[in-house]
């Protein structure tokens, strides 16, 4: 049996290399991928149960038509970086930076364990899932004694609520005592921390091209973990075949941190430890001078673009523009929650619209850009931009169709900016892997009021823990 959906008369942006959009257009997807993708109405065959060659199918095809008419369809948006288990610890330290900010919440985080965070996760991914993701990057960094498996609770949660996942085995091996910015009691040895990172990979990755469920290895950041750690970390990722991921420049403290420790800045001593690199990604990268900016194209180095959370904290406005110019790939994260309430990563699209304007001007950041950083750009800072990123044939369908012709955006005269620079739209429809997850803006998969009430008790439970 082939289960057919064909999505016909939306607004397309394919977000292909040519940036492709059909303003009348349809999306034929059997099974988990992308079979045929253009303007005007659906070929004959792909109603009448044909293959895409118009040869008799063999399977039986079962056909699912979804009427496109007043909704905008792009591709499913993509996170590249995140702290799921942040989703417990939200409106604390306000008004704080990042160092303040940190201090008082690793104490928390610090009591988190596995049951914990597969809650936290479950709630931030039905947020993410119902703000257009399907492929929700992670960072977990925080491993307390006896936390039990923390990675195993976040894929448990993805699985539930039917997105992909790119987890990361973190870590954080620099107590205060050592100079560090932790408390002792949240961090790990070193070789405890390469252990569980090697564990964590066989216990879950999935090299396939089809993939729901990917790991990383990702040390906390240059103020939290031990160059020994970055330095082994690199090479015990490189012998697995998976990717590395860290915070890299994020504040201005950062850059006095690694310049006054080892006299070279944030990136110099990344590079110094062989954390640039095609198969790295940075979240932040706020505070990056000339120099930096070619050591991370010449590199291929992504980067995490988190706009909100820059705002919350106060930690400033990454050069997104120049990054892009130089060819540097960049993708769009919500960061963790504690950072970012909202936690919906729509709206990182309109944030990263405005506050790369307010540095680089209004001509500096198409809203088309911003879209392709949420997808394109984010499948190839995570290593998947040959199968996800983009509507085109031979891609898994992982897609999203948005309804804008209610009173939020009815006669807005383009379907594109109702993504880019109004309210994030309701969805009609999430498709991860051609399964549907939202359908009518609202969860398929969970109860959302059930996760609501687990979030809320997980949350209290934590905060009585302390
Ligand atoms: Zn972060």
């Amino acid at each position: 049996m082939i289960a057919r959906t064909v999505i016909a008369g939306a607004h397309i942006a394919t977000v292909d290399p040519a940036g492709t959009e059909h303003a009348d257009g349809h999306l034929v997807i059997d099974g988990s991928e992308i079979v045929a993708v253009g303007g005007g109405a659906p070929p004959a065959w792909a109603l009448d149960g044909r293959a895409p060659d118009g040869s008799p199918c063999v399977e039986r095809v079962v056909l699912t038509r979804v009427d496109g008419r007043g909704r905008l369809l792009t591709p499913g948006l993509i996170n590249t970086h995140h702290h799921l288990y942040q989703w417990l610890t939200r409106g604390y330290a306000q008004d704080s930076i990042l160092f303040d900010w940190l201090t008082t919440l690793y104490p928390i985080w610090a009591r988190i364990d596995a049951d914990l965070t597969q809650v936290a996760s479950l709630g931030a991914m039905a947020v993410l899932a119902r703000s257009g993701c399907t492929l929700v990057g992670d960072h977990h960094y925080v491993f307390p004694r006896g936390c039990g498996d923390i990675v195993g609770g976040i894929v448990a949660a993805a699985g539930e609520i039917g997105v992909r996942v790119h987890a990361t085995r973190g870590s954080m091996d620099l107590g205060a005592s050592d100079g560090g910015l932790p408390p002792d009691f949240a961090v790990e040895s070193t070789e405890a921390a390469l252990r569980a990172s090697a564990e964590a990979v066989a216990a879950h990755h999935d090299p396939s091209r089809e993939a729901m469920v990917q790991v990383a290895l990702a040390p906390c950041s240059p103020f939290s973990v031990t160059a020994d750690l970055l330095r082994q970390s690199a090479v015990l990722a490189r012998e697995l075949g998976v990717r590395l991921h860290t915070h890299g420049s994020e504040t201005l403290d950062e850059d006095a941190y690694t310049r006054e420790r080892f006299g070279l800045t944030p990136t110099q001593y990344l590079e110094s430890v062989g954390w640039l690199g095609p198969d790295v990604w940075m979240a932040h990268c706020v505070h990056l001078d000339a120099e930096a900016i070619a050591r991370f194209a010449s590199t291929g180095t992504g980067v995490a673009h988190c706009p909100t959370s820059n705002a919350r904290l106060g930690s400033g406005i990454a050069p997104v523009p120049q990054l892009l110019d130089a060819g540097v790939p960049v993708g769009l994260g919500v960061d963790g929650a504690a950072s970012n309430e909202s936690g919906k990563l729509g709206e990182e699209i309109r944030a990263a619209v405005l506050m790369n304007r307010l540095r680089a001007g209004a001509d500096r950041m198409p809203g088309r850009k911003a879209l392709w950083m949420a997808t394109m750009g984010g499948a190839t800072v995570l290593g998947r931009d040959r199968e996800l990123g983009s509507l085109e044939v031979g891609k898994l369908a992982d897609v999203a169709l948005w309804q804008v012709d209610t009173v939020d955006h009815a006669g807005l005269i383009d379907p594109v900016a109702a993504l880019t620079l109004a309210a994030q739209p309701p969805l009609a429809l999430l498709l991860v892997h051609g399964r549907p997850v939202v359908a009518d803006d609202t969860l398929l998969t969970v109860d959302e009021p059930d996760v609501a009430r687990r979030v809320a008790a997980a949350s209290r439970e934590l905060a009585e823990r302390v």
